[in-house]
């Protein structure tokens, strides 16, 4: 595909300065046109274990690769080390890409890293992706919104920050009567579920779960707020994941018989 002869202007990538990107939720082809441009151009990747493969390969031959990411159980690296990384590349006249799944501002610490180059006076530039939320919602065909069903959706971390302070309080946002959206919803699906039901959801309110969403192991599992967490795990449910609670979540029956596959 060769851009339109009227498409805008991509902007220069200039030595010294860092691009936060998202790369969508791994499919190539889902990248925006921008981070596709960052990818081709960047001297320096600091990306994360979500980014998917293929999107490397389109890298530079030169270009340096850096790991920035859970492997193996090791833990990953402290975020101080990455915002280090980051400086580091920029202030020796690298075009720094740090990449990240989904969207760069979406549960995945860009803001944390936007503020430390602030901080360090090392000039980036923000470029959205589309977040995985939304994405697998949409691959699965469940709409994140509906006239008939909801006029906000939560997107929501499942997972339970380390001190424990931040996670969400799950009774009040079931009350709000809205469609949840969970990103790492694994490790607390059971309490989640659960609480969700404390706060008046009822049980047989729609779910489903989509794991590697545009991905080639992309799987979709239809269920409901009580048979949620057993269904994730009798179907072996593993990252990444996106679990949707809500009415829109029942909305894909009707589509799928016309839904053309996406891969
Ligand atoms: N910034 C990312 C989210 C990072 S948090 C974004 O905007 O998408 C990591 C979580 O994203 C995973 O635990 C999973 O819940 C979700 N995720 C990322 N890629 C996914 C995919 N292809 N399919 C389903 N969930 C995905």
């Amino acid at each position: 595909m060769k851009l339109p002869d009227n498409f805008p202007t991509l902007p220069d990538f200039p030595a010294g300065e860092v691009w936060l990107a998202g790369a969508g939720p791994g499919d190539p082809r889902l990248l925006t046109v921008l981070a596709l441009h960052a990818v081709s151009n960047a001297d320096t990747i600091v990306h994360d274990a979500l980014v998917d493969p293929r999107i490397l390969d389109m890298t530079g031959k030169n270009a340096e690769r850096i790991f920035a990411g859970k492997r193996g159980g090791r833990p990953s690296p402290q975020q101080a080390e990455i915002n280090a990384i980051l400086v580091d590349r920029a202030r020796a006249g690298r075009r720094v890409l740090r990449l990240k799944g989904g969207d760069p501002f979406v549960f995945g610490r860009g803001w944390d890293e936007a503020t430390a180059l602030a901080e360090a006076g090392i000039r980036f530039r923000v470029i959205p992706g589309v977040t995985s939320g939304l994405a697998a919602a949409a691959l699965a065909g469940i709409p994140a919104t509906s006239r008939d069903t909801n006029h906000a959706v939560i997107l929501a971390a499942g997972h339970r920050a380390q001190d424990g302070k931040s996670a969400a309080d799950w009774e009040a946002l079931a009350k709000v009567g809205q469609p949840i959206i969970l990103y790492m919803p694994m490790a607390q699906l059971a309490d989640i579920t659960a609480a969700l039901a404390r706060g008046g959801m009822p049980s047989d309110m729609p779910a489903a779960i989509v794991q590697g969403a545009s991905t080639a192991e992309e799987r979709v599992i239809e269920s409901s707020l009580s048979t949620l967490a057993a269904d994730a795990e009798r179907e072996g449910i593993g990252a990444p994941a996106i679990v949707v609670i809500g009415r829109i979540a029942g909305l894909r029956r009707g589509l799928l018989p016309s839904m053309v596959g996406w891969q």
